[in-house]
């Protein structure tokens, strides 16, 4: 089809306006599925909004596969709801729930041409020849597949197997996108591509998508709203950002970003940790030990008469490590605990510290953050 990309952005325009429209929710409530004893998935209640790219992010055997599985149908929960609008779905057969689906190792028909997998659930839906024709031929070039067709799967890297997988989810317009670690089998360079052409992807058709994946800056990356997974439950449900700079537990904050974590202690209403008073943006309510968490790009070397309005730690440098775009400084505080801090190398902002040398440290107080509890994560 030629004139196809002059055309592009006005047809994308009412594709993305029609999609907002036709756009479905998903709402799940007290879903349940245990193996044996052990409880996979435990009472879940998730809702997915209109048009939302939300991402199911956890540590391995978090049930993110089995919650994804639930949705597409082809697990049964022991309890619990599914509903893609208004329509309750967990009884209904996979084939029946208008889902596109792409898995981590692509699932492709190693028999059948780029053409033929691609056209495989229209041909399922009985769509006339000529329109599969016409539709595979869109969805190749919105994956820049154009002139594949005819070839083998057995002729096609990874990357291009992959973006196969995802013009075979999308060519028959589900309502509802759903997929598990789509990207992990792709090596580094080509995975974070993939992610910014998905996240477009998403933005021009504006269908409802759940993604799993382990990488939390893929995550970050990606997503409208991230649900973190802990052993079945959702632990916390936000956009990216509230969640990296609100993390609200140690859970969190250990898995989406690095962190070095300090014993604190409130006391009078004032919080103290390694020796200094630290102000933060939110203070927990009640008495007792907590934990700081501090962010490393977050924290900085203060010079002389620096850190009015800050908190400010007196620290000992132990280690720096050139990285070319950060500098990782490593420091112990006056009780012991070790800090890490990033900054960046642009010249002339950041001298080499010198081991053994003593440092002032700071962090402004609206990116300092106390989590209840203490610092081994009990609660
Ligand atoms: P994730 O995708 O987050 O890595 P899964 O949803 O695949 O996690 O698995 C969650 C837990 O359920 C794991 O502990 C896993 O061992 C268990 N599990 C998954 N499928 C089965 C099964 N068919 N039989 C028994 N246990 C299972
Ligand atoms: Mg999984």
């Amino acid at each position: 089809m030629r004139g196809a990309d002059d055309q592009s952005r006005p047809r994308d325009a009412a594709v993305a306006a029609a999609a907002s429209e036709t756009a479905l929710p998903i709402t799940i409530r007290r879903l349940s599925k245990a193996y044996g004893a052990v409880p996979v998935l435990n009472e879940i209640d998730l809702d997915v909004r209109p048009g939302e790219f939300l991402t199911l992010l956890g540590p391995s055997g978090s049930g993110k596969t089995t919650l994804l599985m639930a949705i597409a149908g082809f697990l049964r929960p022991d309890s619990g709801s599914i509903r893609f609008g208004e329509r309750e779905v967990v009884r209904l057969a996979p084939h029946r729930r208008e889902i596109g689906m792409v898995f981590q190792n692509y699932a492709l028909f190693p028999h059948m041409d780029v053409a033929r997998n691609v056209g495989f659930p229209l041909r399922l839906r009985r769509v006339p020849a000529n329109e599969i024709a016409r539709r595979v031929e869109a969805a190749l070039e919105m994956f820049q597949l154009g002139g594949f067709g005819g070839r083998g799967i057995d002729q096609l890297s990874g990357g291009q197997r992959q973006r196969v997988a995802l013009a075979r989810a999308i060519v028959f317009e589900p309502r509802i996108i759903l997929m598990d670690e789509p990207l992990s089998a792709l090596d580094k360079q080509l995975r974070e591509r993939m992610q910014i052409e998905l996240r477009q992807l998403h933005e021009r058709l504006g269908t409802t998508t759940v993604y799993v994946t382990h990488d939390q800056r893929e995550a970050l990356t990606m997503s409208d709203r991230i649900a973190i997974l802990d052993k079945g439950r959702i632990a916390r449900i936000d956009t990216p950002r509230a969640i990296y700079d609100e993390p609200g537990s140690r859970f969190v904050a250990e898995f989406i970003g690095e962190s070095s974590f300090l014993d604190a202690e409130i006391l009078d209403g004032e919080c103290r940790a390694a020796g200094s008073i630290v102000r933060a943006r939110h203070m927990p309510a009640s008495a007792g030990p907590c934990t700081l968490a501090l962010r490393p790009e977050r924290l900085r070397l203060l010079g002389p008469g620096e850190g009015e309005e800050m908190n400010v730690f007196e620290a000992r440098v132990t280690g720096a490590i050139y990285q070319g775009d950060t500098l990782l400084l490593q420091a112990v505080l006056g009780d012991g605990s070790p800090i890490t801090l990033r900054q960046t190398t642009r010249s002339g902002e950041v001298a080499m510290p010198a081991i053994g040398a003593p440092v002032r440290i700071g962090i402004a107080i609206a990116d300092t953050v106390l989590l209840a509890g203490d610092a081994e994560g009990a609660p």
